[in-house]
């Protein structure tokens, strides 16, 4: 089983969602078996309970799970029905870390963080049965309800082996009208807090209002320590499901078969 791990910085919001669902959409026409996970790092068990106003609308899947909006992305991007283990979040791990430790069933321990809680986390990954799995944890690096997760991704890597994991950063740049230059340093933060936590990304997906110069890119490149290759902009596009056909063109399923060992078909049926 392969993983690719999707992670923001800067911003919420900057299309982390649109990013996975549209390589996970490239790589399933290029023949992969792939399914998609969804970690929500809040604490509802679902977000049947959540304001919609606030988050956007409740998708509700084949299973009749209240879910994250995210997985209706997934659905409509991959043509594949997701299903209550195509999200998970922490409210749901807390609950059950909770249920198990009323019922004895850690015969003593005491219950933490590393290793129950992330052996939990690890497990509802590991139940996927899948040969790619795109898993995309949501919220910003950084931020404190996330930050077991990043750490359950971590030890699964080392796990599973390195080399079956494929880590994307997708970040924003700003563009400073008044001294008409690209910020490149929220960017580089982010990715150094990542690597605090012991993940190296191998990819950087960095999202603008405009095209972004090739310097500043080479900047990113430079201080992230991320082959220049993997760092890619993706400007706004006028509507969302232009997203998959941009990151094609760019090439981007050969640069992930080749560091996952793929095999991806020469006979791509393109057809949007
Ligand atoms: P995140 O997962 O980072 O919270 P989403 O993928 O849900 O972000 O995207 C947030 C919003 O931004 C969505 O409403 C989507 O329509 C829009 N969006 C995402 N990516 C792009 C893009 N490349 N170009 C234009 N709009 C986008």
């Amino acid at each position: 089983k392969k993983y690719i791990v999707v992670t923001g910085g800067v911003l919420s919001g900057i299309g982390k969602g649109i990013v996975s669902a549209s390589i996970g959409r490239i790589l399933k026409d290029c023949g992969i078996n792939i399914t998609s996970l969804k970690i929500d790092p809040y604490l509802n068990v679902d977000a049947g309970t959540m304001n919609p106003n606030q988050h956007g609308e409740v998708f509700v899947t084949d299973d009749g799970y209240e879910a994250d909006l995210d997985l209706g992305h997934y659905e409509r991007f991959l043509g594949i029905d997701m299903k209550r283990y195509n999200n998970i979040t922490a409210g749901q791990i807390f609950k059950s870390i909770i249920e198990k430790e009323r019922e004895g069933k850690y015969l003593g321990a005491t219950v933490q963080m590393v290793p129950h809680v992330t052996e939990e986390i690890k497990n509802k990954i590991k139940y996927i049965d899948t040969d790619l799995l795109m898993i995309e944890i949501g919220g910003t690096v950084g931020d404190i309800e996330g930050e077991i997760f990043l750490e359950a991704v971590r030890e699964l890597s080392l796990e599973e082996g390195i080399e079956t994991f494929f880590f994307i950063h997708v970040t924003f740049v700003p563009y400073l009208n008044v001294t008409n230059e690209f910020k490149t340093k929220p960017t580089q933060q982010s990715v150094q807090l990542l690597r605090k936590i012991g993940i190296h990304p191998n990819m950087l997906i960095i999202r603008t209002e405009k095209s972004i110069d090739s310097n500043s890119l080479d900047k990113i490149a430079l201080f992230a320590g991320v082959n220049r290759k993997y760092v890619i902009n993706l400007p706004d596009a006028e509507n969302v499901y232009e997203v998959p056909e941009k990151l094609f063109n760019i090439g981007i399923q050969t640069i992930i078969a080749e560091k996952l060992n793929l095999e991806i078909s020469n006979h791509l049926n393109w057809n949007y």
